[in-house]
């Protein structure tokens, strides 16, 4: 089954509180089924100039609104999103491919993190104080702001950038990814009504219009999520104008399992973090370090566990964990590694295979047992449901092994022994680091990478720094006194 939305052709991009229309149309597809959703627009050069413009004209006066006003309008905004929640779910199923329980979470923590954000206002800081003069830290908006959102998290990852932007005083035009545009279009068309025009803005393009954007020396930011590779040039591309820029990039993250844990309860809780979102999600546990004397047991487990919960399918069948890899070139890239499985020899304790039944993107989960630390499954990151599970004996070296890549988003460590855990987790070098747990995120705790897993952090009020400069600000209360 899929969802059904009665609608050819989506109106236009989000510019100065209207839809405008662009000669060119394009779509994405739906990944479940391989069908042509509808068309959404393809915005031009002059198009994002025109949106920098009205961008600039509206920070002049967003900026000045005092932070009550803009958490007024952000909260207002979130109440929107939430009665349109069904229909959102719904959308992001269809474009996205996720289960449909997954994309409703993705819609009520999105609703969740606007409410938080609006909570975290940005005060002066007073440095000095005295009789003579008073220093104060205070913190400004930047200007405008690009928003770069990949395809996994459209959603979540898209307005975890716009709602600290706007409350900070900035204005953003939000780029959504071309394989997932509807939801973030939907998300402008929620916010027309509500925020002055030019404030927010969204313009869906083609592969050249972020270039375009981080190019733009009418943009001041880029807050960027997406792939290292991609990353790479957008700081390049920064630096020609010296815009600010934020990067959360790809992970690959190491979670390291204790030879004293009751595998029956952490099990459940690392199988899904390896396989949720088919793979998809930046901070998945991508590399499973378990302690060689419970290592056969804990393999086995996994792979009857994966067998009987872990179901492929449509992000509409009930049931479904994972659903189909979003689209084509990850398709390809994931059955590239598939086919590694023979050719390099590795040992699969459970062989997962794609689906040639179906015009979707299916592929089901594989376990690889023990493969080299040099393997390509260990080193790259897959993104797609493929998880290789490796074996330790010594606490330091499987530290050294954790931390020997060149990413360092997130990381975890399972143990019954919290101090053991605590002094393993507390020599993980990763922006993000659990104990007996893995993907816990939260709007109002900071959330960024390590190595060329990114640079600077988004959420909580860390995050909310980020779009800001500073100002010192010296007063001196006696010279004319
Ligand atoms: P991607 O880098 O291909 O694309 C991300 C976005 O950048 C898209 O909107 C795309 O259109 C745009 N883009 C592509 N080329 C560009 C360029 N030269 N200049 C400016 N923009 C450009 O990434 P993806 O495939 O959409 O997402 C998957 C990757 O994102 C994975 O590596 C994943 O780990 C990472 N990711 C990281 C986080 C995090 O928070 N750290 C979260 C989710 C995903």
């Amino acid at each position: 089954m899929a969802a059904q939305f009665d609608i050819k052709s989506y109106p236009g991009n989000i510019i100065n509180g209207k839809f405008v229309s662009t000669q060119a149309t394009r779509h994405s597809i739906d990944p479940a089924t391989g069908e042509a959703l509808y068309e959404v627009p393809v915005a031009t050069k002059h198009a994002l100039d025109a949106a920098v413009g009205h961008a600039r004209e509206a920070f002049k006066t967003w900026s000045k609104t005092s932070f009550d006003e803009r958490a007024k309008l952000v909260l207002r905004w979130a109440d929107a999103i939430e009665a349109n929640k069904d229909e959102l779910g719904k959308l992001l199923t269809m474009e996205q491919g996720k289960p449909i329980d997954l994309a409703n979470t993705e819609v009520g923590l999105t609703v969740q993190w606007l409410r938080t954000f609006a909570t975290l206002e940005l005060k002066d800081e007073v440095l000095d104080d005295n009789e003579e003069r008073t220093i104060y830290l205070t913190r400004v908006p930047i200007g405008v702001c690009g928003a770069i959102v990949p395809w996994n998290w459209p959603v979540l990852l898209g307005l975890g950038k716009v709602g600290p932007a706007l409350l900070t005083g900035n204005t953003l035009i939000m780029k959504p990814s071309p394989f997932t545009p509807y939801c973030d279009l939907k998300l402008g068309e929620l916010a027309m009504g509500i925020f002055p025009p030019g404030v927010f803005q969204v313009l869906s393009g083609g592969d050249d219009l972020g270039p375009w954007m981080t190019e733009h020396p009418g943009i001041d930011m880029i807050t960027f999520t997406g792939s290292i590779e991609t990353g790479k040039r957008v700081a390049a591309s920064c630096a020609k104008t010296l815009k600010r820029y934020v990067l959360e990039l790809g992970g690959n993250d190491a979670a390291i399992v204790c030879e004293d844990v009751d595998i029956s309860k952490c099990l459940p809780k690392i199988t899904m973090m390896a396989f949720l979102n088919s793979g998809q999600i930046c901070m998945c546990a991508k590399r499973i370090y378990v302690h060689e004397k419970i290592y056969d047991e804990f393999r086995d487990a996994m792979v009857e566990f994966t067998k009987n919960h872990v179901k492929t399918g449509g992000g509409f069948e009930p049931g479904v964990v994972v659903g189909p890899v979003q689209n084509d070139m990850q398709f390809k890239f994931v059955k590239d590694m598939y086919a590694d499985i023979d050719k390099c020899g590795w040992t699969a304790a459970l062989q997962g295979k794609a689906r040639g039944d179906s015009k979707g993107y299916f592929i089901e989960p594989a376990i690889i047992d023990n493969p080299p630390d040099d393997s390509r499954i260990v080193v790259e990151e897959p993104f797609g449901p493929i998880v290789p599970l490796l074996k330790w004996s010594d606490e330091d070296e499987v530290i050294d092994r954790a931390n020997g890549l060149k990413t360092g988003l997130g990381a975890s460590v399972w143990a019954k022994d919290l101090e053991r855990a605590e002094r393993i987790a507390r020599r993980l070098s990763a922006g993000s680091v659990w104990v007996n747990s893995h993907f816990d995120v939260a709007p109002n705790v900071p959330f960024g990478g390590h190595k060329e897993s990114g640079s600077g952090v988004e959420w909580g009020i860390e995050g909310m720094k980020k779009f800001t400069n500073t100002t010192s600000l010296w007063v001196w209360k006696k010279v004319f006194a």
